[in-house]
């Protein structure tokens, strides 16, 4: 008997919760043959699964299964005809869904765009044009003069040889008129594949606008980025110092190189403004990715990074997993943000992923911010990351005065001192603008019956409801939760109910009662809901009007208020004795942003912090000395507690409906993990202990912290841990998940 000949197999990852590849043989009728046509990595296949067709993703070809074959089945039908996903970016997306332990199919189904992933063909490269025909070229140049337009037409298909339907309506002849051409039998369709993007070979093109002359020192960091190959940069300089711009002069280089340039932004800060300011400078095509798209406006603008029709790409998180034809650079603004971190399913973290893929593919990346993540400044500490540091402030502004306020046994109105009052009045009556930040929205975060203590607790939840006054309800904000603002005590039927601690539209209330002839902006979640309400807020605070902005941390990030003098924090003091070690770091940055927000344009600003921990050395640190030296403390005390950045930190956590579940499955998988990898000084467990939060939306949360010194050791350990603890029996009655680099610890 002949030898059997060796199969091909097509390893699939399938959208599902398990850890693994599943295994397929070649579509009915076709032999597995080696030949040109059959399916490769990347390509989508509909196949089998369960009792279910499924649209999966091929990762591997292989020659052996250790399933048996008589039990595999064939690939139903294959979707494409190249891979959508290259081969280079395959690989990426694995290495991410390994190094986050998420479920590669479920990671991959998260990560491509909707349409792709229910099937929906990719788009032809190929675009349609317009000439004139054989009929159409034989015409002397005087016909149609009846028609104008039909006239107009033949003109400049005789000028441009070739046209597409957009590029003539732009000309101002309708489609109409394109269609009556076409019927007379003078004009006809062909398609052509799209030109590569010859705007960016040369600078005249290229820039709508010219560059701006760079001041000294932001010529000094452009002559520092070496634009070719990997290279990591922290480009660290407040808001208005001219990062953007550093930015944008990168990215002419890169374009004009012939590539394409990727631009990551938090969500909040992805304004009309923002892409304004890239499509003045640039004449090439520019497109956003973010959650606001529809199904197919994002696929437009993938395929588009994909094909090399699009140049710059900007977009939020999940962008940095779009492919590009020839990505060049990618830079990542505000990287210190928390929104990089997806905070659920795949739990992966946009700048890490970022750096490791301008390894891969030889580019440079640059992280720009204000405020730089202890991350970041640790891995400038080990040269992993070159820093770059502008420090003049942009013309004529002058560093913001800080003023402490200590409110230990002072009177507060509604949270307000009497000398922040004064301050807000004073601020007011020279004709400027008070920012006052509350990091809470709602009215108040805890309502309390005076006579016996009731509090409003959310039945779901280990959590205060937060009072909502303009709703008139009580809302829990980590569940659904909601009720009406109970009149009078439900336990003992007292009036005296009573509202404790403030949030924004608290803030709102009592400058309204202070100060009744300003106009008062609040600007939160609740208040910028609708489409342009924050456009709209921002255009009524550059008018320039003195008037009062009350917000959450939406007011700190990304918009300058040139007009706003005095800077008020009045509630800080919570992130200095959180449960969440990152808090202070938050802390420090949070109020280094609203500081930079005070006294820009010409006018010096205050920042004023009222905080019972006025001589809290933190604090004093950051005021007095400026967050670079607040963050060195912070990293000294990371690096002496053994935390990240300076220790690599996995996260397990469980919940389920009851609490001796959720922390039985988490004490058997510290039991499995020992097994593996016994507890060392290198390699440290602690828990299972309850979460902060230890009851969210009715079910128990705990969770079990993994500390190692080595970054490969933790992650050998989790790869062999998490196949484990999907087949443990314990498993199925809770859910987990693993939080690698975990950055929320609630
Ligand atoms: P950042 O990104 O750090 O907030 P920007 O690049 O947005 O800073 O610069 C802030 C403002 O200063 C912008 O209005 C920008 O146009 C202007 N600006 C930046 N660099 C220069 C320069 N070299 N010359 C003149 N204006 C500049
Ligand atoms: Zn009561
Ligand atoms: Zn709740």
């Amino acid at each position: 008997m002949a030898p059997e000949k060796p199969r091909l197999i097509y390893r699939v990852a399938v959208p599902s919760p398990l850890r693994r590849l599943f295994d397929y043989l070649p579509p009915d009728g076709d032999a597995g043959n080696l030949d040109a046509n059959q399916p490769a990595p990347g390509f989508r296949v509909v196949i089998p699964f369960g009792k279910r067709e499924v649209t999966g993703i091929i990762v591997k070809l292989a020659e052996d299964t250790d399933q048996a074959v008589a039990k595999l089945k064939p690939i139903s039908v294959v979707l494409d005809t190249e891979p959508v996903i290259p081969p280079e970016l395959l690989r990426l997306y694995l290495w991410a869904s390994d190094y986050y332990q998420h479920p590669v199919g479920d990671a991959l189904a998260g990560i491509l765009p909707v349409l792709l992933r229910q099937g929906a063909p990719l788009k032809a490269r190929t675009q349609e044009y317009w000439r004139l025909s054989t009929h159409g070229l034989g015409l002397p140049e005087t016909a149609l003069s009846g028609a104008k337009k039909q006239q107009q037409l033949l003109q400049l298909l005789i000028a441009h040889t070739s046209l597409t339907s957009a590029a003539i309506v732009e000309q101002g002849i309708s489609r109409e008129i394109i269609r009556t051409l076409h019927k007379k039998g003078l004009i006809e369709a062909f398609h052509q594949a799209v030109p590569d993007c010859n705007i960016c070979a040369d600078p005249k093109t290229l820039l709508a606008e010219p560059a701006l002359h760079l001041r000294a020192e932001q010529q000094q960091v452009m002559d520092s980025l070496t634009l070719n190959g990997f290279n990591s940069y922290l480009l660290q300089g407040e808001t208005g110092s001219g990062k953007t711009e550093i930015y944008l002069q990168a990215i002419a280089r890169v374009l004009q190189a012939g590539k394409q340039a990727l631009v990551l932004i938090p969500e909040i800060n992805l304004t009309p403004q923002t892409l304004g300011r890239f499509q003045r400078r640039f004449n090439c095509e520019i497109a956003v990715l973010h959650s606001g798209l529809n199904d197919r406006q994002r696929l437009d603008a993938w395929q588009g990074a994909r094909d090399g029709r699009v140049r710059i790409l900007i977009g939020t998180r999940s962008a940095i997993f779009t492919p590009m034809k020839e990505a060049g650079i990618i830079i990542i603004d505000e990287e210190h943000d928390s929104s990089y971190k997806q905070q659920e399913g795949f739990r992966y973290a946009a700048r890490d992923v970022a750096v490791m893929r301008a390894s891969r593919e030889q580019i440079p990346v640059i992280l720009g911010s204000a405020t730089p993540s202890l991350e970041s400044l640790y891995n400038c500490e080990r040269g992993r990351y070159q820093r770059l540091i502008l420090n003049e402030r942009p013309e004529g502004v002058s560093k913001p005065r800080w003023q402490l306020l200590d409110i230990r046994q002072s009177r507060l109105s509604a949270g307000f001192s009497t000398p922040l009052i004064e301050a807000i009045g004073d601020t007011l009556k020279a004709g400027n603008q008070v920012l006052v930040f509350l990091n809470r929205r709602g009215y108040a975060p805890l309502m309390l019956c005076h006579d016996c203590g009731w509090m409003a607790q959310c039945p779901n939840c280990s959590a205060r409801m937060t009072v909502h006054m303009g709703q008139n309800r009580l809302l829990c904000h980590h569940c659904e939760n909601q009720q009406p603002l109970p009149g009078r005590c439900p336990d003992c039927h007292s009036h005296a109910l009573t509202f404790v601690g403030q949030g924004t539209e608290r803030g709102e209330a009592t400058l309204r009662e202070l100060f009744p002839t300003i106009p008062i902006l609040r600007v939160d979640r609740d208040t910028t809901r609708s489409k342009n309400a924050m456009a709209n807020l921002v255009a009524r605070i550059d008018d320039g009007e003195p008037c009062l902005l009350v917000g959450t941390q939406m007011l700190a990030k990304g918009h300058h208020f040139p007009h706003v003098t005095l800077a008020a924090l009045l509630d800080v003091d919570g992130g200095l004795f959180s449960a969440d070690f990152r808090a202070t770091e938050k802390m420090g940055q949070l109020i280094t942003q609203v500081a930079g927000r005070a006294g820009r344009g010409q006018k010096p600003g205050t920042v004023l912090i009222q905080s019972h921990l006025c001589d809290h050395p933190l604090i004093t640190q950051l005021t007095g000395e400026g967050y670079n030296a607040f963050a060195s403390t912070l990293l000294e005390q990371r690096r002496a507690a053994g935390l990240p950045p300076c220790n690599h930190l996995a996260l397990l956590r469980a919940e389920a409906e009851s609490a001796p579940d959720a922390e039985h499955f988490l004490r058997v998988a510290r039991q499995r993990a020992e097994q593996l990898t016994p507890p060392s000084p290198a390699l440290r467990y602690l828990g299972p202990l309850p979460s902060p939060m230890e009851r969210r939306n009715n079910r128990y949360r705990f969770q079990l912290s993994l500390f190692a010194d080595h970054r490969a050791e933790l992650q050998q350990l989790l790869s062999e841990l998490c196949p484990q603890l999907e087949k443990e029996k314990s498993a199925r009655k809770v859910r987990w998940s693993v939080d690698v680099d975990a950055q929320d610890m609630l």
